[in-house]
């Protein structure tokens, strides 16, 4: 059995250990967005596009894939949508692994909004110090703000167009409470700005913000692709392959 899981996630990792550690042959698909990214212990790696829902399908045939599971971020919109169509060509069984969104508790000031587009719109009226996580692929959103100071945390560094007020943490999850209380008090962070990945190990910037009263503005996950599974941990994941075995 020859499993593809399209990765760049923490639970895709999790997910191809897992499955090799069972015996199965696994590759893992990274785009090739991080210039040193985080490979699981176990299984082959491959990392570039495929070339469109077609190019995924000619290598799903062509690797002899038996089963397809989408693991990629949840704002990664495109390639959930090129692997449902990939799947229907190739006739490979699809799974998505998708974590749940985050719920707000009692004490936070969220701001939903649709797209780093929309959120860019409600900062000026939420404060002047940001503290921006939504990564260093969406800055030309924010690029206009001249008015506003930010703090930019991302894997790699951001390349313009960028805020021109703008400082850079580089760092990767995951994140203590203690080290996200004392980043916002010691940039005098007033509004965090987040997508709604749903990760663990991205939390604790929810809970620093809800403590120290700072407003959230909170991107809504994009579309996902309809009629696929959807497992929620990697532990779903592994049974839903045993089960097809
Ligand atoms: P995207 O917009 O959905 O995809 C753009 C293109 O990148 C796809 O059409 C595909 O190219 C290629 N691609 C994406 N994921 C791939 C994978 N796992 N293996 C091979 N090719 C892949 O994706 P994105 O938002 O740029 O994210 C890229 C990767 O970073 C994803 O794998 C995702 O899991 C990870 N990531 C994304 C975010 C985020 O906020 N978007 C955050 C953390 C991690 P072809 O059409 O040529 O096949």
């Amino acid at each position: 059995m020859h499993i593809l899981v399209l990765g760049g996630t923490t639970e895709a990792r999790t997910l191809a250990e897992a499955l090799h550690a069972r015996g199965y042959r696994v590759t893992t698909s990274l785009a090739g967005r991080v210039a040193a990214p985080r490979l699981p212990r176990g299984g082959e790696v491959r990392i570039g596009g495929f070339g469109g829902a077609e190019g995924l399908a000619e290598w799903l045939r062509g690797q002899h894939v038996d089963v397809l599971i989408d693991a990629t971020h949840p704002f990664a919109g495109t390639i959930s949508f090129n692997a449902a169509h990939a799947a229907d060509l190739a006739h490979v069984p699809l799974l998505a692994l998708r974590r749940p969104g985050w719920a707000p508790s009692p004490g936070d000031d969220w701001h939903l909004v649709d797209s780093l587009e929309e959120a860019s719109r409600a900062l000026p009226g939420l404060g002047s110090r940001v503290f921006l996580t939504t990564g260093r692929m969406g800055l030309a959103a924010f690029a206009h703000l001249d008015e506003l100071w930010f703090l930019v945390r991302s894997v790699d560094g951001p390349e313009p167009p960028h805020p021109p007020r703008m400082e850079t943490v580089l760092d990767r999850g995951p994140f203590t409470l203690d080290g996200e209380r004392e980043l916002l008090r010691r940039h005098r962070v007033d509004v965090l700005v987040t997508k709604d990945s749903g990760a663990a190990a991205t939390a604790p910037k929810l809970a620093a913000a809800r403590e120290a009263g700072i407003p959230v503005v909170v991107v809504r996950r994009p579309p996902a692709p309809e009629g696929v599974p959807v497992a929620e941990t990697a532990e779903e994941a592994v049974a839903w392959v045993a089960a097809r075995v």
